[in-house]
């Protein structure tokens, strides 16, 4: 394993993106340092997942007083990035990430690895980062609230109260039902 770390320090911007058309969407993480453009490419349950392990990484360090219903906040997704290289100088599919806080100068970290270094990782709890970039906390807050506008908009919505679903027949506790309510359902995408 030789893989070299990438390292972009607090980036320029660190952004989810979804590339295509609704049911048939690609997931990506891009950054910018400086000249230097990376694009990553995820699953739409790593989008989810990372934008909630920044949430509890805020709330852990006391950024956010309050956790934050799923739903809530998410607005109109945001819009893919126009000035985003074709060819970006790091490109690669992540195999494992992972995040962590660093208490020292109030940095959120992500680190990622390829699906091929991850293969060939053998101590299975090692993470060798070939990517990885310090967010402060304002803009790692900036991130989730977009990367969960960006997952939610592919999912069905409660026709009466707008709140992404997990799948179209999850019930839930409809603000405008005063309970549970099982209702039909506008599909907006299934990917
Ligand atoms: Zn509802």
């Amino acid at each position: 394993m030789s893989q070299e770390l990438t390292d972009f320090g607090i980036p320029d911007y660190f952004e989810a993106e979804a590339l295509g058309q609704p049911g048939n969407r690609r997931f990506r993480l891009i950054a910018k340092k400086g000249a230097q453009t990376a694009s990553l490419w995820v699953e739409r349950a790593d989008v989810e997942l990372l934008s909630q392990a920044f949430n509890q990484v805020l709330v852990e360090v006391g950024e956010s007083d309050t956790l934050r219903v799923e739903g809530e906040t998410a607005g109109p997704p945001p819009q893919p990035r126009g000035d985003f290289p074709r060819n970006p100088d790091i490109e690669l599919r992540v195999g494992r990430w992972a995040v962590g806080y660093d208490q020292a100068n109030a940095l959120i970290i992500y680190i990622a690895t390829s699906i091929e270094s991850a293969l060939e990782t053998t101590e299975s709890d090692e993470i060798i980062p070939e990517f990885r970039v310090a967010l402060p906390r304002d803009t790692a807050e900036r991130f989730a609230d977009a990367a969960e506008a960006l997952v939610a908009a592919g999912r069905p919505r409660c026709p009466l109260c707008g709140t992404a679903l997990s799948y179209p027949d999850e019930p839930h506790a409809c603000v405008k039902q005063n309970g549970h309510h099982k209702a039909e359902l506008v599909i907006e995408g299934d990917e």
